[in-house]
């Protein structure tokens, strides 16, 4: 096999799963040895700031100037994605909840046995990007796991203060999550959501892919390092809505709530009830709900 620098640009096909479409695969190819660097977008297929800055990112990027390797999968869940929504049409899974996958399962099962068995097992670092989707709005995070490697942070730290840090929750078939259970270097990142695309965030997100090909050696160049946010990372989960109705907000992204504090209400005008949205804890404000109208259980608020 040829080792001189190059793009590669096809349509991948898993053949355990014939009946999804293909999904778009870019790969650089770098002029030296050096570590192999995957960055994944579309897991969930209403999510658009990190297609748009990995498919910028691929015209930009010039192999004879790096090491290694750098795969990148724009649009991960194409069948999703087509149909501008979050999770698979076929089964209405969640492929971010369905990794490392079951060649024996359902589409989306089997859609993440293929690309955690061809992409993420062999790469050596992994930066997941996701915004808000329809449903949800994201304050900029980029996150690590708890006991993360010295690569995941070195690439925490490629993130500006445009974002904030973000300590990623531990939840089971996450595909960072589970990247970094198996000892990769692992980055998640979160920007803007609502179904709409912030040009603010591809931006944002194309100064830090490029940082973190430096911070992990694939580049030699000098970048100045990134001027963070200083503050402690947000850390904690998502809290659902109580009841079902349409959520008005009282706070924003970003803010400081103490314990008991009122977030919003929940209004269903043909009960007649309205439902406060309190916080179970004191924390800052890292995502809300986009969607006016949230059922009991839907995802209100995420409070870090
Ligand atoms: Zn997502």
């Amino acid at each position: 096999m040829s080792s001189a620098p190059r793009k590669l640009s096809r349509l991948w096909s898993p053949s355990v799963a014939p009946d999804l479409p293909a999904l778009p695969v870019r790969e650089i190819i770098g002029a030296r040895p050096g570590p192999h660097l995957l960055v994944t977008g579309g897991v969930h297929g209403d999510e658009y700031e990190g297609p748009a800055a990995l498919e910028s990112w691929f015209g930009e990027l010039e192999p004879a100037k790096l090491a290694g390797r750098v795969t990148l999968l724009p649009v991960v869940n194409v069948a999703a994605w087509n149909a501008r929504q979050r999770r698979t049409p076929a089964d209405d899974a969640d492929l971010n909840r369905a990794f490392p996958g079951d060649p024996a399962g359902g589409p989306t099962a089997r859609l993440a046995h293929a690309v955690w068995s061809e992409f993420i097992a062999p790469a050596d670092a992994v930066i997941d990007l996701h915004s808000g989707g329809i449903a949800f709005m994201h304050l900029p995070l980029a996150g690590i796991y708890a006991g993360a490697g010295d690569g995941a942070k070195k690439m925490a730290a490629c993130f500006d203060r445009r974002f904030r840090a973000w300590l990623v929750p531990d939840c089971p078939g996450v595909l960072s999550r589970e990247a970094h259970r198996v000892g990769k270097q692992v980055a998640g990142v979160e920007w803007g959501g609502g179904g709409a695309l912030d040009p603010a965030g591809v931006s944002a997100l194309l100064a830090a892919l490029n940082r973190c090909l430096v911070a992990l050696g694939l580049d030699d160049t000098s970048l100045s390092p990134a001027d963070c946010d200083p503050r402690p990372p947000v850390a904690g989960n998502y809290e659902t809505a109580p009841a079902a109705g349409i959520f008005s907000a009282v706070v924003s992204l970003g803010d400081e709530v103490r314990a008991g504090a009122l977030i919003g209400t929940l209004l269903n005008p043909l009960a007649g009830i309205s439902t406060p949205v309190l916080a179970p804890r004191h924390g800052q404000i890292g995502g809300l709900a986009h969607r006016a109208w949230l059922e009991a259980g839907d995802r209100a608020f995420y409070l870090g």
